[in-house]
């Protein structure tokens, strides 16, 4: 897989299995590639993990397996052995500087990636003494500052196949320490914001912090993490990517309206039985499920197919054309049935 430059943006996910049990391993991540994952990530924070990479790599195909790693360093080594196409290794806890050199020498026999990747959970003021984070200190400026210095250190060792993440738990810190990685250096981003919580925080977390950076034209693979589901995240990274055009539509767009006091159908029940009527293979279109008539007609004209609230009932649009008046009880059929006619 290529990252960076002209390439699209790539969707990261990781599993939460433990690695080593390799039949759950593997069936996360046939689920996650399912979903569109298009680099996985494992944690490994024991031996039998990285040795697990081995018997994971043969199964999945060709998807790229990147090892999280921790601490130390040997597991590193040891899972580019098992055949890792990547590591992420992490400045802020892997601070001796002849054991990345080692890290370097497997990756570059392998012609393997590695991520350095610094969150602000493992960040040190100061790494001699260990020295925890100040009030005033700059977060931003330390993420980015550690992950520069690591990058310089690699590159003199004639490296250059390397990424870069740094990542926060609050999206302003996140956004300027990844501005600033940016401005000093070419080397490809992977962004997300870290530790971001349950979905619906993480959602928004994501969404402004991925999508500010994305919008500024910055980051080559995303990741998006919640404390949920793996295929959520990679579900909720593409519905980030499409939102900013930066990939294209693999699922039906419902646009609906809030609703107000205008609406005479009940709107928010029909919009819940639609999603859930819609089936899984659906084709990529937008479908507007609007409450009346003031911005309905011309939102459902734009759409693919949909309706406009009246009274109890509703106009039916496809392609811009009215086709039909519908009864309040018949819409979710009608709308389904339509979506589905599109599917080529
Ligand atoms: S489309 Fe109509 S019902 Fe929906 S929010 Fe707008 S004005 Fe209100």
């Amino acid at each position: 897989m290529h990252i960076g430059s002209d390439h699209p943006v790539s969707v990261q996910g990781m599993t939460k299995t433990h690695t080593a049990d390799v039949d759950a391993t593997v069936r996360q991540i046939h689920e996650m590639q399912a979903r569109g994952c298009e680099i996985v990530r494992v944690a490994v924070p024991r031996v039998q993990d990285a040795d697990a990479i081995a018997d994971i790599r043969k199964t999945v195909g060709d998807i790229p397996l990147v090892a999280d790693i921790h601490f130390d360093h040997a597991l590193a080594i040891r899972s580019l052995q098992a055949g890792a196409d990547g590591v992420r290794i992490n400045p802020g806890n892997m601070r001796d500087m002849d054991a990345v050199a080692e890290v370097v020498r497997a990756a570059d026999a392998r012609d393997a990636c590695i991520r350095i990747g610094v969150n602000s959970g493992s960040i040190r003021a100061r790494d001699g003494a260990d020295v925890a984070l100040e009030a005033d200190d700059d977060l931003a400026e330390l993420l980015a500052g550690k992950t520069l210095a690591y990058l310089e250190f690699i590159e003199s060792l004639d490296f250059r196949n390397v990424k870069l993440s740094l990542k926060a738990s609050d999206v302003l810190t996140t956004i300027r320490a990844t501005r600033l990685a940016a401005d000093a250096c070419d080397a490809p981003l992977h962004i997300g914001i870290t530790a971001a919580g349950p979905p619906k925080t993480s959602l928004v977390k994501s969404a402004v912090g991925i999508g500010t950076l994305l919008a500024e034209g910055l980051g080559d693979t995303v990741r998006v993490s919640m404390t949920g589901s793996p295929l959520d995240e990679v579900t909720a990274a593409y519905d980030i990517l499409e939102a900013l055009e930066l990939r294209k539509p693999t699922r039906p767009r419902i646009a609906s309206c809030p609703t107000c006091g205008r609406c005479e159908i009940d709107l928010v029940k029909i919009v819940e039985e639609f999603e859930r009527k819609l089936p899984a293979d659906a084709p990529a279109v937008t479908i507007a499920i609007m409450g009346c008539v003031v911005n309905g007609p011309g939102e459902a004209a734009d759409a693919d197919v949909g309706i406009a609230g009246g009274k109890g009932s509703a106009l039916l649009f496809r392609k811009g054309e009215k086709v039909r008046k519908l009864a309040e009880d018949d819409m979710v059929d009608a709308l389904v049935e339509e979506v589905m006619k599109l599917k080529s």
